[in-house]
């Protein structure tokens, strides 16, 4: 059941993917953008909400088109999960992050971690574990400076395997952070199930927590939870200092948002200043 579940899925994302010409053609230019380096990485600070201190950067994956300009990855990330094309990518992204932040620890450049999105079907596939630690001996990264964000869709096909996994990048010192919680199905469970290090706080509750009762009752409740069972909490879609304060004052440890920063490019995060002010 399981299996017809996925296929359900996929077909599903498929029909969804391909609705409009424009993704087709998307889609056929992604073959070429890896091979011709049209991809390239930002960082966006993390900002510890008690001291301002920057306390791990994400690195986020732009796709500059020849003829469309920078092209966002909402846009083309489904689109190469669809086609497979998400493997090679995802790899490069891994990489290219690893070996980036390595070389400006060798500048002398502040030690925080760099969180990495993986998406589910990069991370329940066979060989991960030894892409990753691969990568990490070709860099020269600091397993304990590479962080990877995953979904609550890596337990799809099973959680067993994804537990196992993440137990054992974490025995090598690769820490996992749970990205987007709150979006999905059976976040609490999730919670219980997946030996994580890290909750990042969906944005759609942080835009509301200030307005709505309720999404400040979640957020609230979320935070204290992870709070018991030893999680950090990264609030992201920090807007305004409003949202800064009550993020802060509920007790998440880690704020992340255009208040602080935009994602930038490597160079622009080094000349960063070690605290971050509200901007
Ligand atoms: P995400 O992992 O939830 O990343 C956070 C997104 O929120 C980023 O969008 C970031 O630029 C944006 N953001 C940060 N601060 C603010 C803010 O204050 N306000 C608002 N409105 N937005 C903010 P981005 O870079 O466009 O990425 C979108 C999504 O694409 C990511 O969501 C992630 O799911 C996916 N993605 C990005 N890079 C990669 C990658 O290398 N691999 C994979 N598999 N997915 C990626
Ligand atoms: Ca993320
Ligand atoms: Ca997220
Ligand atoms: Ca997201």
């Amino acid at each position: 059941a399981k299996r017809q579940g996925r296929n359900t899925w996929q077909w599903y994302r498929g029909r969804q993917v391909e609705q409009t010409l424009g993704d087709v053609l998307l889609r056929n230019d992604l073959h070429t953008a890896l091979s011709d380096g049209q991809f390239e990485l930002l960082y966006q600070p993390m900002v510890e909400a008690l001291s301002g201190r920057i306390g791990g950067v994400e690195a986020l994956v732009r796709w500059r088109h020849p003829q469309r300009g920078l092209v966002s990855p909402e846009a083309f990330i489904p689109l190469a999960e669809h086609s497979g094309q998400i493997i090679p990518l995802g790899r490069w992204v891994l990489r290219q992050a690893c070996r980036e932040m390595a070389e400006l620890h060798a500048r002398g450049g502040r030690a925080v971690p760099v969180a990495v999105n993986i998406s589910s079907l990069q991370f329940r596939r066979d060989g991960f574990l030894d892409e990753v630690l691969g990568i990490l001996a070709e860099t020269g990264l600091p397993p304990a400076l590479l962080e990877l964000e995953v979904t609550e869709s890596v337990l799809l096909d099973g959680a067993e395997l994804a537990i196992e996994l993440i137990d054992t990048l974490r025995g090598y010192g690769v820490s996992v952070a749970l990205d987007d919680f709150g979006t999905g199905f059976s976040s609490l469970s999730y919670l219980r199930d997946l030996p994580i290090d890290k909750v990042k706080l969906d944005r759609s509750f942080i835009c509301d927590t200030l307005h709505s009762p309720r999404s400040a009752a979640i957020v609230q409740g979320i935070i204290t939870m992870a709070h018991h069972m030893e999680l950090r909490v990264v609030a992201e879609g920090i807007e305004t200092v409003e949202q800064q304060r009550e993020l802060a004052r509920r007790g998440a440890d880690l704020l992340q948002g255009y208040l602080f920063s935009r994602p930038l490019p490597l160079a622009d995060l080094a000349a960063l200043p070690e605290r971050l002010p509200a901007a």
